[in-house]
């Protein structure tokens, strides 16, 4: 899933974070906010800004411009995505 086997294209994961229990946070972690991590990087635990618990909800790999949040949505509402493995194959990626 990481590796796309094609020509070494490298996928950024991100990281979407919130702060647990709805507390009210900071201006960073009182909304939903989205971390660059490399996949060996430990996750966060706590807002980097105000050091409240945060809790990881998604990961999502993508390549170049962020469109974070569009599989998820996506996903919940049970439609499936399909990514185009080669000229004129596909499959669905969940
Ligand atoms: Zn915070």
């Amino acid at each position: 899933m990481m590796r796309s086997g094609e020509g070494g294209v490298f996928l950024m994961p991100i990281y979407e974070y919130k702060i647990k229990d709805d507390g009210e946070g900071c201006a960073k972690c009182g909304t939903v906010f989205e971390v660059f991590q490399k996949m060996s990087d430990p996750h966060l635990e706590r807002c980097p800004e105000c050091g409240a618990s945060i809790d990881r909800i998604i990961s999502t790999p993508v390549v170049g411009a962020s469109k974070s949040g569009l599989d998820a949505r996506a996903k919940n509402a049970g439609f499936h995505k399909l990514v185009k493995r080669d000229k004129g194959t596909y499959e669905k990626s969940y």
